[in-house]
């Protein structure tokens, strides 16, 4: 069975947009994985096919309500996680991308407005996920960008097996920098290390480009890159006898 994603969302149309391209879109064409839209305003029951109300205890916007969200997640099959994209949420990262992608697939919740009404997020044990510190118009293309990032994980949808353990953030650093031709472009010359032919000294000047940046643009990330690799050198002796 191919990896499945079920979106709900006010705006169907929006999928698959960009990942009917490339390498996201041949692998959907092949079969390899496959979106399904639900929409949300379907599921509304009044007359006026309201999705969403005024907040209670006032504010600007409007909030989707608990009682329609919960019928769409109803009327979605399956055992797979459930995540609700939202800036409220974890932010995304590189492991919970291997995780959903070598699981059977996703069900996302696309917020519009304010957002959603928090009995439903609670009642159903959304997961919250966020996609950075910054707020969309809704969700839709926070779900995009989870869906790309784990589709090109799964099988036979990258072309080299290989780029996906060495990019970044696989080994908790960001990668080195990529140089091609021409060598010496308007007298900017590539490092001449990646033109030596010596793969030991590429390697070793790749992994330190890699800390470098890692340390001078993430510190976050460098942080924990280092009680990584401490806990690593440490556990295995503590847990001797
Ligand atoms: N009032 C909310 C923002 C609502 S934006 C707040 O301040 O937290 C409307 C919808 O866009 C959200 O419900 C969510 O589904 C989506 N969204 C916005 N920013 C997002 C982000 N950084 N990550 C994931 N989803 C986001």
């Amino acid at each position: 069975m191919s990896w499945r994603a079920d979106v709900l969302t006010l705006f169907p149309e929006m999928f698959p947009g960009p990942l009917g391209q490339s390498l996201a879109g041949r692998a959907l064409e092949r079969g390899d994985w496959s979106v399904s839209t639900h929409d949300i305003r379907s599921f509304a029951t009044d007359k006026h096919r309201s999705v969403d109300d005024t907040p209670f205890g006032g504010g600007a916007g409007m909030v989707m309500r608990a009682d329609v969200i919960d019928a769409a997640l109803a009327s979605v099959a399956g055992t797979r996680p459930v995540i609700f994209l939202t800036p409220r949420g974890a932010p995304l990262r590189q492991a919970l991308v291997q995780e959903l992608s070598a699981g059977p697939g996703v069900v996302l919740l696309c917020g519009r407005y304010e957002g959603v009404d928090q009995r439903v997020i609670e009642a159903r044990g959304l997961i919250e996920v966020s996609v950075g510190d910054y707020v969309l118009s809704g969700g839709e293309t926070a779900a995009l960008v989870l869906l790309d990032a784990c589709v090109r994980l799964l099988p036979g949808v990258m072309g080299a097996a290989e780029s996906a353990d060495e990019e970044s953030f696989a080994a908790g650093l960001l990668e080195y920098p990529h140089y091609t031709r021409p060598a010496d472009w308007n007298g900017l010359r590539v490092p001449d290390v990646l033109l030596s032919g010596h793969h030991g000294a590429v390697a070793t000047w790749r992994r330190e480009q890699a800390e470098r940046a890692t340390r001078e643009r993430r510190p976050d990330l460098w942080a924990r890159y280092l009680s990584a690799m401490q806990r690593a050198t440490v556990a295995p002796a503590a847990a001797a006898p």
